[in-house]
């Protein structure tokens, strides 16, 4: 276990503080209710991880739960390797007494003796589990797992209060009553229940957990829709946006979309200072309520947070077509990826800091351009969400720009989030590392290695879960047709929106080759659209279909219609060329510096590859020097190094801030750059992503 034990990031006093009850929230808790759990309307039969089907603003459909398989290559391994590894090791840490998670739920649910252990959000991250472990249902339905989840949905069940409240520390800890400070980040918790109990609903067709939600989301509808003073001001780790217009897909039942869209309108809306309900979390733009999202043009604060509530934003847009909303989301949007964003498609720069309305922000965004490497924070969940967010706006929207930052997100700084074993953890993705610059032990999130728990559990389930449903974001629905979001091998087997079957193979060692070959199985006789993303980095993209050429721009969807039939074939080839990026003139973190990129895959230099004793600090790329790929099937698991040759500047003496240079030497080193997603995994080690560049 990792010694760097996290401490309660919210630093504010004791975790056991108990609050006056404010206003009506406390009432409205644990009193008694008759509840029968009726489905009121019909439930939803599509399954999709956001089922968008019926949503009348959405370009881009979900396909069902396990109508696409990964077959073979990189996300078939490590779809694999969720299943096997990944999936069952987070549920034994979680169920067991490291994790404590289940314990909670069993004290909760009084079958168990004592304490409530984890942060406030334990919870949601439990159901982050389930609902990974659903998703790996939903492809290989193993009745063991959905055995597992209906005795764990049992005790969720037993743990839940009879008038539908559902969040352990303070059903377990009577100090803590409901709803009387955010910091206890109930309404977290409520998000990822009701999200996890719809996916659970649409791969099984059971409703034992959907109708825990559905309890649950009718307590949340009675105790926020008075809109009183005393809650209007808690929904700020907005996963319950999200969970509530899933909610309302899978039942139709449309109060949850009104709360879900409320919980947009009332943010905002409240004085900026310390209450009751916000004392102990910093408030302002950290947990955006300073200024109403409608009237947002710049992304602040907390990023995991933001990107929730942006994400939250965009399924409610989709249901409701509000123009104002879609304008906030689109500036929003472009003002992550193009001003806040890493490379390696990472967000949050700073673990601490201001906002440029001078708020205090923990774990989030601060000014554009201001890109630190060293310190860089990029949560995995902010780097996940981030990808959550272009996933809704692709949907809507229907542009491949959203699906390009999926990819990115998926192939770097998500999974620089987990061990190439799978069971090691980082908190936070920097750019760079060098020894001895941060004091690991005066830091909370930071780690020098992964660590197999964080007691802040949040990132390695999201991390996970993602993996799992990754199948599920290759391919979307479009009006006539399909897209194609994501490349590597799979198999697709699903019907359009007009109920007509598609079957497709698509095979590729995407993403160490550019070749891809999709290959049609069956189809209806009827012309239709197949719509392969040309990512913007593939310059020189060709697409063939049998044999004859299609236009293909990088930075564009391509959309081929045409009557199909059994044994079509396409063929794409997306030049996989090396490329050097420099930073916009405005990152003043990487003048004079370039990162390398192949592919979606951004790379790195790390100490195992240069000579023992080498300063990550004295590589210089060649800039002129040829870079050649190479793929090695016993480095790190399988992957493609980039052989160059560095310029290995001989180290400086002296430790003063300031010296006078002369013309350094240099001495040329024949190495090579690994993916960055799989640094840190041969021992504690140096990391660079940006290299300074000497040119001839
Ligand atoms: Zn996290």
């Amino acid at each position: 276990m990792n010694k760097h034990v996290m401490k309660n990031w919210l630093a504010l006093g004791s975790v056991l503080v108990g609050l006056a009850a404010c206003g009506g929230a406390e009432q409205t808790s644990k009193k008694e209710k008759t509840q029968p759990v009726a489905h009121r309307h019909s439930l939803d039969t599509n399954k999709g991880i956001i089922d968008n089907t019926n949503s009348p603003n959405v370009q881009l459909k979900s396909i069902d739960i396990g109508d696409c398989r990964w077959t073979q290559g990189f996300w078939a391994d490590k779809f694999k390797q969720a299943e096997e590894v990944m999936v069952p090791y987070m549920g034994t840490v979680l169920k067991g007494d490291v994790g404590h998670a289940y314990n909670n739920f069993k004290i909760a649910a009084g079958l168990q003796e004592g304490q409530h252990k984890g942060f406030w959000w334990h919870d949601g991250d439990f159901y982050k589990w389930m609902e990974a472990s659903m998703y790996i249902y939903g492809v290989n339905q193993d009745e063991k797992i959905l055995q597992e989840m209906d005795e764990i949905i049992e005790v969720i069940g037993q743990a839940q209060q009879p008038d539908g409240y559902l969040s352990t520390p303070a059903i377990i800890n009577d100090k803590i009553k409901p709803f009387t400070n955010r910091k206890y980040h109930e309404l977290y918790n409520s998000g990822h229940l009701m999200t996890s109990a719809c996916i659970h609903y649409r791969v099984t067709g059971q409703t034992n957990f959907l109708d825990i939600a559905v309890k649950h989301a009718d307590y949340l509808y009675d105790l926020f829709s008075p809109k009183t003073d005393s809650v209007k001001r808690f929904g700020f780790n907005q996963t319950q946006i999200m969970g509530l217009v899933e909610m309302y897909r899978t039942t139709q039942d449309k109060r949850y979309l009104e709360l879900a869209e409320q919980f947009i309108n009332m943010r905002g809306q409240s004085k900026v200072i310390e209450d009751p309900t916000t004392k102990g979390y910093p408030i302002g733009d950290m947990v955006q309520e300073r200024v109403p999202l409608r009237e947002e043009n710049e992304a602040v604060g907390h990023a995991v947070l933001a990107l929730y509530y942006y994400a939250g934003a965009a399924d409610v847009y989709a249901e409701t077509g509000e123009q104002a909303l879609i304008d906030a989301l689109d500036r929003l949007w472009d003002n992550v990826v193009n001003q806040k964003m890493y490379v390696t498609g990472a967000v949050g720069q700073t673990h601490y800091g201001a906002s440029t309305r001078r708020d205090k922000i923990e774990e989030g965004f601060i000014d554009a351009y201001m890109m630190p490497n060293l310190t860089a924070y990029n949560e995995t969940c902010a780097n996940i969400c981030n990808s959550m967010f272009s996933h809704r706006m692709l949907g809507v929207k229907g542009e491949s720009k959203y699906a390009d930052i999926m990819e990115l997100v998926l192939h770097n700084s998500a999974l620089s989030g987990i061990s190439l074993a799978g069971t090691e953890y980082y908190y936070g993705n920097p750019l760079r590392k060098i020894d001895g610059a941060l004091d690991y032990e005066k830091m909370n999130t930071e780690l020098p290695q992964r660590a197999p728990y964080l007691d802040c559990f949040c990132c390695p389930p999201n991390l996970v879960r993602t993996i799992a449903k990754s199948p599920g974001w290759a391919y979307s629905k479009s009006a006539n047709g399909i897209s194609v979001n994501l490349y590597g091998g799979n198999e697709l087997n699903t019907t359009l929106l007009d109920g007509s079957v598609l079957k497709l193979t698509q095979t590729s060692d995407y993403p160490w080759d550019g070749a891809v070959k999709i290959e049609i199985k069956e189809c209806k006789a009827e012309p239709f659209d197949i719509i392969l993303r040309v990512p913007n980095w593939a310059k020189g993209t060709s697409i063939k279909v049998n044999g004859q050429s299609v236009e293909a721009v990088p930075g564009q969807f391509a959309k081929i219609t045409r009557t199909w039939q059994s044994g079509d074939v396409i063929e794409m080839d997306m030049p996989m060329e090396i490329t050097m990026l420099e930073g916009h003139p405005r990152i003043e973190e990487v003048r004079n510096q370039v990162a390398i990129k192949r592919g979606p895959v951004v790379y790195c230099v790390e100490t195992p590859d240069l000579p023992k004793g080498t300063s990550i600090l004295d590589v210089y790329v060649s800039g002129d020097s040829p870079m050649k790929a190479e793929y090695e099937e016993d480095l790190l698991g399988g992957v493609t190094a980039i052989k160059a040759e560095f310029m290995l500047r001989q180290p400086q003496s002296g430790d003063d801030m300031y010296r006078a240079v002369s013309k350094p030497v240099f001495e040329k080193y024949q190495g090579q750059l690994i993916p960055y997603f799989a640094w840190s995994n041969r021992g504690e080690a140096e990391l660079n992503v940006f290299l300074p560049v000497i040119w001839e």
